[in-house]
């Protein structure tokens, strides 16, 4: 196996040639036969390579040469080939010349595709959301990497500190003893940029690892060894912008490469914008074509060059490595005709793989982050292939719902979540959305709750047996807070014991409170439950109406069984009244509390605890 991805790797390598004066690159550096996807343009870029003349040879007739593109600078050609689908294994040599001097060459190789294509995450599992530079440093000797911009400074919270794809690779079975069955790792590609380069979202090479993280063939490692253990991988892509250290930045191609020209002018942020039937073009523009912040310039996808290099690049990533998902980042922030032929591209190519968008309004709400669902009917047409959206606007009013309980009229507790809940008939799917607690983007769930333990169970069992998929944030099960700020360096801080010489170990216990370990036990307890129970994944819901004593119920119900979860949000013990479930627990005789391990019979009322959670099992 080993030997293989050695293989792997050696061709990988080809792809960037530096000589003494001159880099030459071929993106991407190979292909596959008998994809959907079978018209390839490559991008090539070396010095003045336009100049030059070009011919393939060992081209064989299932593959063909279909256009050459030059553009206004002359270090780039663009390739298109077609490759049919019963073309053979093969390698094409491309070979650029000067005055009968050869100048480059390049063998492209086209492998075949992954007959068992790509299946994708779904309601079976939970994902554990991952900082790499953040989690565990599985390889001090590539934390600094001379070459690049950024040193390594643990003791910085906007620093790099270590963390890397060996980390996770090693910490596989804690994640999966946790319950967890998919790990979203936030980006791991090259992000070769001055400062803040640990979080990522900076791409400076799209088709790299960053060596700090590992390469490329690591990644794939992990991938198949993840695989091993039922885990799946799910990679944070980002199409909307890249960082402003990225080659193609400092030396586009085209004048239209990057939005504004590549002059930074920063976007609105107006997500609504987008969906706005009153929206005025000049709004739409500054939101979609502003640039995220002025290291992370907005790439122009009405760029059809640019549109393509995009597409084949997810592509070229699924089919390498062998991924069960995507997050796409900030994305409203695409041109949205674009986005929709990404995610129609992914979806034609891989009908069973998962993709999920972010959409993080200020004012988050089913109406705007149903938009983007695959099958939605718009009111202006706008149909999407994207199969998931994370569900910011139920992690918000659920916050609000349990935050604030002391505080606020009593009538109002549970009401936000109930409400949000009532508007899924917006989605065309919302058993497919992801929903989630916190992440990295927003303060640690732990400080939001102002470390109210109870609190914390309540959101635990909510997140993990409301309809959808959840995913949590690394660390949330170990209670770990934004102690170090309330920012995203404060949040992202790192898993005791990932680091040589940790005086805490989040992975064998040492030095973790009681209450830490407790909560550790419970989310374990929790998820491994809930990755046996089909009603959990695929049941219907049923909510309740939430009453003014602080209780709020639902049930998630199929043909064979049901689950009842009930919250108590008040000070004081409640009983609950059985009357009002009559129709879903009249064929029930008794109930089975998971996380107490209690049985109640279903005649009689019973009361529930202050500041806690039932999760029963109902019993014929
Ligand atoms: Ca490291």
């Amino acid at each position: 196996m080993r030997k293989f991805f050695t293989f792997f790797s050696a061709l990988f390598s080809i792809c960037i040639f530096i000589s003494q004066d001159s880099i030459f690159r071929v993106e991407p550096p190979n292909w596959w036969a008998g994809m959907v996807h079978n018209e390839i343009q490559l991008l090539c870029y070396a010095n003045n390579l336009a100049n030059c003349d070009f011919k393939i040879s060992q081209i064989h007739n299932d593959v063909h040469l279909k256009a050459i593109t030059k553009t206004s600078n002359p270090n780039y050609v663009f390739i298109d080939i077609e490759i049919s689908n019963n073309a053979d294994p093969q390698n094409i040599n491309l070979e650029f010349s000067k005055n009968g001097d050869l100048f480059k060459s390049f063998d492209f190789p086209i492998y075949k595709k992954d007959s068992s294509g790509r299946n994708g995450f779904n309601q079976k599992d939970v994902l554990y959301l991952i900082t790499p530079d953040r989690f565990v440093n599985g390889n001090s000797e590539n934390d600094d990497i001379p070459h690049l911009k950024e040193r390594p400074e643990r003791e910085n919270i906007w620093g790099r500190h270590g963390g890397d794809i060996e980390g996770i690779i090693q910490s596989l079975d804690y994640i999966s003893e946790m319950g967890f069955t998919a790990i979203w790792i936030n980006p791991l590609l090259e992000n070769d940029m001055k400062k803040s380069s640990y979080h990522g979202y900076s791409t400076t090479d799209y088709y790299k690892i960053d060596p700090r993280f590992g390469t490329n063939t690591l990644y794939k490692t992990l991938c198949s060894d993840a695989k091993e253990k039922n885990i799946k991988i799910v990679m944070d892509m980002i199409t909307n912008h890249s960082g402003s250290e990225h080659w193609f930045v400092k030396d586009p191609p085209t004048n239209d490469w990057i939005n504004f020209e590549g002059k930074y002018t920063q976007t609105s942020h107006a997500h609504y914008s987008v969906q706005d039937p009153y929206a005025s073009k000049y709004d739409k523009k500054a939101f979609v074509d502003g640039w995220f912040v002025e290291t992370m310039p907005d790439l122009n996808h009405s760029n059809k060059m640019m549109a393509n290099y995009l597409i084949q690049n997810t592509l070229w990533w699924i089919e390498y490595s062998g991924i069960s998902g995507i997050r796409m980042d900030t994305y409203p922030y695409n041109d949205k005709e674009f986005i929709n032929d990404w995610s129609c591209a992914v979806k034609k190519e891989y009908p069973n793989f998962v993709s999920v968008g972010e959409e993080f309004p200020k004012f988050p709400h089913a109406a705007t982050l149903s938009y983007w669902q695959e099958g939605k009917k718009n009111y202006d047409n706008y149909s999407s292939c994207l199969p998931s959206v994370l569900d910011i606007a139920l992690m918000k009013s659920f916050i609000n719902s349990i935050k604030d309980l002391e505080e606020k009229d009593q009538w109002k507790t549970w009401q936000e979540v109930y409400y949000m809940l009532s508007n899924d008939f917006l989605y065309p799917d919302p058993y497919k959305l992801v929903v989630f607690p916190d992440n990295h983007d927003t303060k640690r769930i732990f400080s939001t709750l102002n470390e109210d333990f109870n609190k914390f169970k309540m959101t635990m069992v909510f997140f993990s047996t409301i309809r959808g998929i959840p995913h949590f944030y690394y660390g949330d099960e170990i209670l770990m807070t934004n102690n170090k700020g309330n920012n995203d360096g404060g949040t992202r801080s790192d898993f005791p014991g990932g680091w040589k010489g940790d005086k805490i170990n989040g992975f064998n216990g040492k030095g973790l409170t009681q209450q830490q370990k407790e909560a550790q036990e419970f989310v374990k307890k929790l998820l491994n439950w809930r990755k046996t129970k089909n009603v959990i994944h695929y049941g219907k819901l049923m909510q309740f109406t939430p009453y003014s004593n602080g209780i709020y119920s639902y049930f998630r119900y199929d043909e064979n069984d049901a689950v009842m979860v009930i919250f108590n949000s008040k000070d004081k013990s409640e009983i609950i009244q059985l009357d009002r479930y009559e129709e879903i627990i009249s064929e029930y005789k008794s109930a089975f509390d998971i996380l107490e391990e209690k049985q109640y019979i279903l005649k009689n009322n019973f009361e529930i605890k202050p500041n806690s959670v039932l999760v029963l099992e109902l019993k014929k």
